[in-house]
């Protein structure tokens, strides 16, 4: 995808994930649709802090954390073992208010910033379609571009390796591995 910007063909990457790792991958005009894992972000005030910040905090007040620590998962949560004592867990307030924090992503039923939709949708109005990479576009966040790409007669192209939301809409598609059209794409 990164090489696709540098080709001036892809002016904006709009992702559902939160890991950041296409900006790590070299892209640098990404909508994080549904946020970072790497920011937390106070409910009330919504101030930003890093990530970082706060797990250096939270290991550094809770310290049997090492032990009852598992793995942290894509999403960001943490499994922690049965008798981790949760009435002695110090957690951490916003620096600012002392409201409640929380990692600054959309979780499930949450609700998306009006304006992330607006620069998505911004950038399909100035684009001469959408294409979507390994998406079902099963939630209806990233299934509502292309009902707007399809509204404002913008062609869609599909790469996904299964069937998608929006296969009745489509232009052209592409059933296969995503990577391996990637990767061809960038070979030739
Ligand atoms: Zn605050």
């Amino acid at each position: 995808m990164a090489l696709l910007e540098i080709q001036n063909k892809v002016s904006l990457l709009i992702t559902q994930n939160v890991d950041r790792l296409h900006q790590k991958a070299g892209s640098n005009s990404v909508l994080d649709l549904h946020g970072r894992i790497d920011k937390v972000i106070c409910v009330n005030c919504k101030l930003l802090i890093a990530r970082q910040e706060i797990q250096d905090w939270l290991i550094s007040k809770n310290p049997e954390i090492k032990s009852d620590y598992l793995e942290a998962k894509p999403d960001g949560d943490a499994s922690l073992s049965q008798d981790f004592n949760y009435t002695a867990f110090k957690i951490p307030s916003c620096h600012k208010c002392g409201g409640i924090l929380k990692p600054d992503v959309v979780f499930f039923g949450g609700t998306i910033p009006k304006e992330r939709y607006e620069l998505g949708r911004e950038a399909i109005l100035s684009s001469d379609a959408l294409l979507v990479i390994g998406s079902s576009l099963q939630v209806y966040s990233g299934y509502s571009f292309c009902r707007f790409a399809k509204d404002h007669g913008k062609p869609i192209v599909i790469l996904n390796d299964g069937p998608t939301r929006a296969d009745p809409m489509v232009l052209f598609k592409c059933e296969d591995d995503c990577q391996i059209l990637l990767r061809d794409y960038t070979l030739t």
